[in-house]
This record gives structure tokens, C-alpha cells and sequence, in this order.
């Protein structure tokens, strides 16, 4: 049997060993100290947000930024249906509701439309959203232009779930930069990695502020322990911080790379009838985090994404399904939804190909042999 081909795996650069070994020598092992404000530092930066506050997920960042603009039990938020479950947990950790919107076939996020749609009805029922939570779903930036406008219009704060597309852009402008907020995460599988972790970035430097102060237990400014606010323990370890630093300085390679897998399998996959890519609209730039295809079963002659996920399943490579929509999750049945049927044609329809920067030549055209075998046996 050949060696596991991943999804997405870890990839190292040659620094980020280096860095962790400063933190041991010079004893910062905590949750605060020099790498943590040093990766920030470079976050701001590569973003071109002003500010940025490390956090142990993206997950933390996202319950922070909901948290901040004053989310509470019975309120309303909307969020991309299409998506991690992750983007919307928060929203219930707030004992609020989640408003899940369906997607556009254009960049597979958050529709426009529907959201003018889904915020006309709550208003209607009596309720206005706290909050808009689009997400940049595998890298590809979400329309933005559209969603700010509908949320100025309307007055509504928006959270960018940038967790997948850290590296992607429109039109030269960092995905995360355009909300109030925007949440980045550093998980095991991620364009880069710190083992875990995420951030918060913000041009509101009172936002990052509460942020940082919200996830070091809010102690209020006092010789003893005094406290005014619910506090969490939500801020990244130097330890990590240091391997966020490494791989900060490989990041743009990584983006590069990624692309280049996405690109390799667009052309060696030409042949495959029924197999279809995502493009980037005019000026979008998308990190490819994930390379992913749409089957069209008509067209492939009875071939499915199940088709191709077992086939290569059977030789010991992973790949997987698109994200279910939240509207079609157990767990979020009782949430109201406002749908086209977009998502769901994509969870059915849709896989994800092994994409990882560090996915040698060989082992991308395994993958597309075996694919290739499926469509041309
Ligand atoms: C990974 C991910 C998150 C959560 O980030 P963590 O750092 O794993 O908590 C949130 N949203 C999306 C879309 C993600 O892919």
C-alpha cells in the first residue's frame, strides 16, 4: 500500500523550530510574550489590517467578536449556511439564534440576495440581525462589495469568517479587512499553521483591545484580582506564536503552491466529462486552500463524487465531500433559513482533492490517475 495522501497536512518551513526554541531559552512559556506580539506584528502586516489579536482558535475570535458587538440569549444572527460548523457555534454559545443564508453559484458564498431577503423577513418578524457572518469558503473570497452594501444599508455589523483563506484577496484588499471584523485560525489543516490557534483583526483598535483584555480573563486594572466582566482564557500561547512566525514567512510560497496544485489539476482533469472547476471572478484572488470539483452526474455518465472519493479512498488517499449546509445539520433544524438550493446541490455534487503545499508531483498525479481511471477505465 503507498503512503496516506492527506487532504491538507501540515507543512513546516525552516524557521518555525527555531523560533520555539527562543521561547524555551528564554523561558517565555505562556500565553503571552515577544512571539505572540511578534506574530501579530506580522499578521497586520500581510493583512494590511491595523490591528490583530492572537487567540487559541478562530473559533475564540469569532465567539470575541459576537461577544463585543453585544450578542445575547434570544437575539438573531445571520450566517453562511455553507459552511464549518464552527462559523455558527458561537452564535450559540451566546444562547443566541443562527439566520443560516444560502450561497451564489459565483464564488459558492454567501448570496446577496438571499440576505437582503433574510434580513427584509426578520425585520418583519419584529427582530433585526445583530450581526452578518459571511465566510470565504476554501479560499475564495466571498462578494463583499454587495454584502457591505446591503449592510450599511440596513445598519448591521459583519464578521468575516476568513478561517480558510488567509493569502486570498479582491482586488488587492486582504479577505478579513472588510468588515468590522474578520477571524483568522491557524488549525492543524489550515493554508498555515500554529498546532492551533487563531486571530482577530480589526482597523478598530477598541475592538483588539477588548478583544485581548476578553480573552486574558478581563482582570480590570488592579493590584489584586478584580473583575467587572466575564472573562475567557482564549489567547495563543508564545509556544505557538512562534511557530505562527515560521510559518509566516513561508506564507505567500504557501499560497503559490496551492495554486499551482489547484492549476495542475484544472488541466490534467480537462478530459473528464462532467468534471468542473470553480474560477476566480475578476479580480479575486483565492489562496486555493482546497482544491474542489462539481460532478455533474449526467454529463460523467453516471459518475459521482461518491464514485470518486471511494475510488480514491481505496488506495489509501484522502478526500472528502463539501461542507453540509448548516440548514440541513441535525443539530441546526429549529434555526430558521432562507434557501435556493444552491448548497445543497454542492454537498451533493461537490469533493475535495488532497491540496496540500507540500503534496509532492508524484503524489498529485496518483490522484489524478486514479480519477482519471474512474472516467476512463
Ligand atoms: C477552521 C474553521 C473555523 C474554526 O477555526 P478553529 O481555529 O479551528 O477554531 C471557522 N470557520 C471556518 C470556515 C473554518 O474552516
Amino acid at each position: 500500500m503507498h503512503a496516506k495522501i492527506w487532504l491538507s497536512s501540515p507543512h513546516m518551513g525552516e524557521q518555525e523550530f527555531n523560533f520555539v526554541k527562543e521561547a524555551f531559552d528564554t523561558n517565555w512559556i505562556a500565553p503571552l510574550g515577544p512571539h505572540v506580539n511578534n506574530f501579530e506584528h506580522d499578521l497586520e502586516q500581510f493583512t494590511g489590517a491595523k490591528y490583530a489579536a492572537a487567540l487559541s482558535s478562530g473559533t475564540a475570535a469569532l465567539h470575541l467578536a459576537l461577544i463585543m458587538l453585544g450578542v445575547k440569549a434570544g437575539d438573531e444572527v445571520i450566517c453562511q449556511s455553507f459552511t464549518f460548523s464552527a462559523s455558527a457555534n458561537p452564535i450559540v454559545y451566546q444562547g443566541a439564534i443562527p439566520i443560516f443564508v444560502d450561497s451564489e453559484e459565483d464564488t459558492w458564498n454567501m448570496s446577496p440576495d438571499l440576505l437582503e431577503v433574510a434580513i427584509k423577513d426578520r425585520l418583519a418578524k419584529g427582530k433585526k440581525p445583530k450581526a452578518i457572518i459571511p465566510v470565504h469558503l476554501y479560499g475564495m473570497p466571498s462578494k463583499m462589495d454587495a454584502i457591505l452594501a446591503i449592510a450599511h444599508q440596513y445598519d448591521i455589523p459583519v464578521i468575516e469568517d476568513a478561517a480558510e483563506s488567509l493569502g486570498s484577496t479582491i482586488n488587492g484588499k486582504a479577505t478579513g479587512t472588510f468588515g468590522a471584523m474578520g477571524v483568522l485560525s491557524f488549525n492543524g489543516n489550515k493554508i498555515i499553521t500554529t498546532s492551533g490557534g487563531g486571530a482577530l483583526v480589526s482597523d478598530n483598535k477598541e475592538y483588539i483591545d477588548q478583544a485581548r483584555f476578553l480573552a486574558t480573563q478581563a482582570r480590570d486594572a488592579a493590584p489584586h484580582y478584580q473583575h467587572s466582566h466575564i472573562g475567557y482564557n482564549y489567547r495563543m500561547s508564545n509556544i505557538c506564536a512562534g511557530i505562527g512566525r515560521g510559518q509566516m514567512q513561508v506564507l505567500k510560497d504557501r499560497v503559490t503552491q496551492r495554486r499551482a496544485v489547484y492549476d495542475n489539476y484544472l488541466e490534467k482533469l480537462q478530459g473528464c466529462q462532467g468534471v468542473s472547476f470553480l474560477s476566480e471572478p475578476l479580480g479575486y484572488k483565492s489562496n486555493r486552500w482546497l482544491t474542489t470539483i462539481l460532478i455533474d452526474p449526467v454529463k460523467s455518465g453516471g459518475i459521482t463524487r461518491e464514485t470518486i472519493r471511494l475510488a480514491l479512498e481505496a488506495e489509501n488517499i484522502e478526500s472528502r465531500p463539501l461542507w453540509k449546509p448548516m440548514h440541513l445539520q441535525p443539530i441546526f433544524q429549529s434555526s430558521p433559513s432562507y434557501k435556493n438550493g444552491v448548497s445543497e446541490d454542492l454537498f451533493n455534487r461537490g469533493i475535495c482533492l488532497p491540496s496540500g503545499s507540500n503534496l509532492m508531483e508524484s503524489e498529485q498525479d496518483r490522484v489524478i490517475s486514479i480519477i482519471k481511471g474512474v472516467f476512463q477505465p
